[in-house]
């Protein structure tokens, strides 16, 4: 049983300053809590690779490629959109939060990890084809998904989002390509305002109310997500892990609690390990800005993995 953590130290250079929610402090406070706790020591630690051009290319734009190099500055900070901005580090950072997910399936696709944790940002599931969007410049998820689907031949492959922020990007990336799933839920109507009305039988799209409790979230999963999973029989299974849903996260609206995080990660892996035999679960971190909820959730998170 390994569980793979792949970081980098480019990921918390990448600084938007102090007002900025997407902070360096969240990397920080996941890998304090994770020593502390000594879940550390269960965890099999990895530096991230940069994404290579030809992996970004499976799922973005070669003119966005261009325009996000051209645009990156040697210092100051330039705005992609309004809440994406880059400095001089960001590039790195997003060239290795991309890679994390690359070597995150080769190493669960290679039987050297059971699954595998991206402690990574910026965050990717806003981003889209050729565009920035919510703090995300590449779609680190939907890379590593992409390397799956390409370099080895994956037929079906899952992916489940429960950041509270509908992840448009991977959903537009994916939308016709038949060996994917993806199961969401987020808080509807909030940013980004999609994907209450593009629920299909591949994209299991289902919208929160503000409020919304633990119970809330898992009668969702339990209705809707599993069983189009287990009807799916994915042989990966990719997690857009946004912790903005909890309780304490004021940004997010929703009541999450660390052991809904738990609960759903435990539910996941034991379907992954009824319908495929191995519990492949790749786990790539998005949202989450109350930095203490953040490194307890993604503890629980991790706990999932391990007791599921
Ligand atoms: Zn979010």
């Amino acid at each position: 049983m390994t569980i793979a953590f792949i970081s980098h130290p480019a990921c918390e250079a990448h600084d938007l300053g102090p007002v900025h929610p997407e902070s360096p402090q969240r990397l920080r406070a996941i890998n304090d809590h994770l020593l502390a706790t000594g879940l550390d020591l269960a965890l099999r630690h990895y530096d991230a690779p940069q994404v290579s051009r030809g992996q970004l290319q499976r799922v973005h734009a070669a003119s966005y490629i261009d325009e996000v190099f051209a645009k990156a500055p040697d210092d100051g900070t330039v705005w992609l959109d309004p809440d994406t901005g880059m400095m001089a580090a960001s590039l790195p950072a997003a060239l290795h939060a991309a890679g994390a997910a690359v070597l995150a399936t080769e190493l669960v696709l290679d039987e050297k990890a059971d699954q595998a944790f991206c402690s990574v940002r910026p965050p990717g599931h806003h981003a889209e084809r050729d565009r920035a969007m919510g703090f995300c410049v590449f779609n680190n998820l939907a890379v590593g998904a992409a390397h799956a689907l390409t370099e080895y031949g994956v037929q079906r492959l899952a992916i489940v989002d429960f950041d509270v922020h509908h992840g448009n990007g991977t959903e537009q990336i994916f939308r016709d390509d038949a060996r994917v799933m993806m199961c969401s839920t987020f808080r509807h109507p909030f940013y980004p305002f999609s994907g209450a009305d593009t629920h299909s039988e591949r994209f299991i799209n289902v919208p929160l109310a503000a409020g919304s409790k633990g119970e809330d979230f898992r009668a969702a999963v339990m209705q809707q997500w599993l069983p189009a999973l287990r009807a799916f029989k994915p042989q990966i299974l990719y997690i857009s892990a946004g912790f903005d849903a909890h309780l304490a996260d004021d940004m997010g609206g929703l009541s999450l609690l660390e052991s809904d995080y738990y609960w759903v990660t435990a539910e996941l892996k034991q379907l992954m390990l009824e319908v495929n035999g191995l519990a492949r679960m790749i786990s790539v971190l998005e949202g989450g800005y109350e930095t203490g909820a953040l490194a307890r959730s993604v503890a629980a998170h991790l706990k999932g993995m391990l007791d599921g």
